[in-house]
């Protein structure tokens, strides 16, 4: 590969990148944005998910999570709205898609039998890049047919394990980075590699490496954040590649803007959802 084929995300490229808000602009304006996720023991994911994806500026937010979610979501998030799937405890279906802008689909969504079925064919019927991250990735590892259904450009957003699982073993960086490219290209699909320097890779084969982001965020829930803040971008309107970019290098803007006040020992998920207006006041 060329040196050229690799990016730095920084402050400068963000943040000619952002969108500004309209005058005349109203909900309608920010999209509408669809979130599969949570089980029973996992509504922490789907709620993280929801809260972030709102704090990131989307215009409406639905959650299609199974009932034992229900009050949990209404009463912790009375932003979003809820579409309840008929499972109590895990998703087995899934809802009309067609109106929405935006699909988010994995965290804490477990691997039931009906939730795979579901997952296969929501991202058929809905027939645009969407995001799918955490379980959504671990079944796709497991029936490998649904990379072949998947709309292209795609954003996948693996943690290491995750990505081994996708791609198969590594030795070192170096093959790692190669397998990250390679996957890309050959599903036509964004990876989010996520970690200490995350690393997106395009279809195209070019790589970007983010810069923002603290050990701090190395704990439960922040990837699940991350999941609801790009959902929120691609139903904002971002192209589904930057959509991935810029939430990415925000959602490390946030980490780092929240370590500043907690520390990182002590900083949760949480606090990364409260610093994302902070972030993009400050990179604005
Ligand atoms: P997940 O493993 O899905 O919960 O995602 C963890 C999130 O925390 C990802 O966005 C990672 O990029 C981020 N993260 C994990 N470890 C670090 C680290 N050492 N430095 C910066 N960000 C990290
Ligand atoms: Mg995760």
């Amino acid at each position: 590969k060329e040196a050229s084929d690799y990016f730095m995300l920084t402050d400068g490229f963000v943040k000619s990148e952002l969108k500004k808000r309209e005058k005349f602009a109203h909900k309608g304006t920010h999209g509408r944005a669809l979130v599969m996720a949570g089980s029973y023991g996992k509504m922490g994911a789907a709620v993280l998910c929801a809260k972030a994806a709102l704090r990131t500026g989307v215009g409406l937010l639905t959650m299609n999570i199974p009932r034992c979610g229900y009050n949990i979501m209404q009463s912790v998030v009375p932003e979003a709205m809820v579409l309840p799937d008929e499972g109590d405890h895990f998703l087995t279906s899934y809802g009309d898609v067609s109106k929405f802008d935006a699909l988010g689909i994995g965290p804490g969504i477990g691997q039931e039998q009906e939730t795979v079925y579901s997952l296969m064919q929501v991202v058929q019927a809905f027939g645009k890049p969407l995001v799918i991250d955490a379980d959504g990735l671990n079944i796709i590892a497991q029936h490998r047919e649904i990379l072949e259904v998947l709309p292209s450009k795609t954003i996948l957003t693996p943690h290491p394990k995750e990505f081994e699982r996708l791609a198969g073993k590594w030795s070192d960086d170096f093959e790692r980075l190669e397998k990250l490219v390679a996957f890309a290209s050959e599903n036509d699909v964004i990876v989010v590699l996520k970690g200490a320097h995350t690393s997106i890779a395009l279809p195209t084969g070019e790589v970007y490496f983010n810069s923002s982001g603290n050990p701090g965020m190395a704990s439960g829930g922040t990837g699940d954040v991350l999941t609801g803040m790009i959902t929120s971008l691609l139903a904002q309107g971002y192209l589904p590649e930057y959509a991935a970019k810029v939430g990415v290098y925000l959602h490390g803007v946030a980490g780092d803007l929240a370590a500043e006040v907690t520390g990182q020992i002590g900083m949760i998920a949480s606090d990364l959802i409260d610093f994302i207006p902070d972030a993009y006041q400050n990179i604005r």
